[in-house]
């Protein structure tokens, strides 16, 4: 059983990289094609026996929707947050969301502590929080500890969310970042 495979990204600069998978066997493949050309990266699952399964209905990846002013080590979490994610590894999904956010607000300046003191902190001192993210970091941090602690189980259905909630986050807390402290926090560290 085989599968062609194209890169979405090659294909829309014209010029495409294609590829083909084979497997034969009961076996399950999962996890991502990376092009290595563009680096572009997507979920994938196949499956023999009567179900094929290439995965394409999952959405772009949202780490690429991270600003220019987001750190790298940011960006790397999160790219490893959506990895996980594809590999349906939800609750190490769900723990480095929680770790990009706290690596973000300690890169705009939070001192380094438990998270929750982090989000009080920053958001007695503001701006870089106001009610609405501090709300939608708090539902962030507590999808991270069901992820690091033992508690209940996650809905992977709400995994995607997730990720998606930190991606808005963490440009939220960069920009207001930069806001405050002039064009010097324009930089991408
Ligand atoms: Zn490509």
């Amino acid at each position: 059983m085989s599968s062609n495979i194209d890169c979405p990204k090659c294909q829309k600069a014209k010029t495409p990289n294609h590829g083909l998978v084979e497997l034969t066997g009961k076996f399950t493949i999962r996890g991502t094609i990376t092009c290595d050309i563009d680096g572009h990266e997507r979920p994938f699952a196949m499956t023999t026996g009567c179900i094929q399964q290439l995965d394409f209905a999952l959405p772009d990846s949202q780490s690429e929707q991270l600003g220019p002013l987001v750190a790298k080590d940011v960006k790397e979490d999160m790219q490893e947050a959506e990895r996980a994610n594809y590999a349906h590894c939800y609750k190490a999904c769900v723990t480095m969301c929680r770790r990009a956010l706290q690596l973000a607000l300690i890169d705009c300046g939070i001192q380094d502590q438990p998270l929750g003191a982090m989000l009080k902190q920053a958001m007695k001192q503001g701006p870089l929080l106001d009610q609405k993210t501090f709300d939608l970091a708090t539902s962030i941090k507590g999808y991270g500890d069901l992820g690091a602690h033992r508690r209940d189980t996650l809905d992977p259905s709400e995994v995607g969310m997730v990720v998606y909630a930190t991606v808005k986050m963490v440009n939220e807390v960069y920009t207001r970042r930069a806001a405050l402290s002039g064009s010097a926090a324009n930089k991408p560290v």
